[in-house]
């Protein structure tokens, strides 16, 4: 088991977790882009946006709900944040393990 998410899932690297469920595990990211910055990670080992299959559907929906719910809790909902998903090589995925980033605190740049 190589894989970064994976081994923060089953409590071999430690990392500041913010939610846990059966499905989904939310984390502050190690090295911030934003004052908030979060991941929510599905526990199932999924490559990419690109390898998710129509079953994975609800648990992206779960995701989403879990992120909002975050960001009403670290203050930024009424503010603005923003979800984002990187996929592949040059969207700058570094991490070959599905994961939303919830970014928010300041006025975020614009984005490509
Ligand atoms: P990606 O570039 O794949 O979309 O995002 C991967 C994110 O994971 C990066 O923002 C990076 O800072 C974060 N990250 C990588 N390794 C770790 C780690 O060991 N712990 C935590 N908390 N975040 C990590
Ligand atoms: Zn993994």
């Amino acid at each position: 088991m190589d894989c970064i998410f994976c081994q923060i899932i089953a409590g071999k690297i430690p990392s500041e977790i913010l939610y846990r469920d059966e499905e989904v595990i939310a984390f502050r990211d190690i090295n911030p882009a934003a004052p908030v910055h979060l991941l929510i990670v599905p526990k199932k080992h999924i490559l990419s946006l690109a390898h998710l299959s129509q079953t994975d559907l609800p648990l992206v929906e779960h995701m989403i709900n879990v992120a909002n719910q975050l960001a009403r809790e670290e203050g930024v909902s009424e503010n603005g944040y923003r979800l984002v998903i990187n996929c592949g090589r040059e969207a700058g995925q570094e991490v070959p393990h599905l994961h939303l980033h919830l970014l928010g605190g300041q006025r975020l740049s614009r984005m490509g």
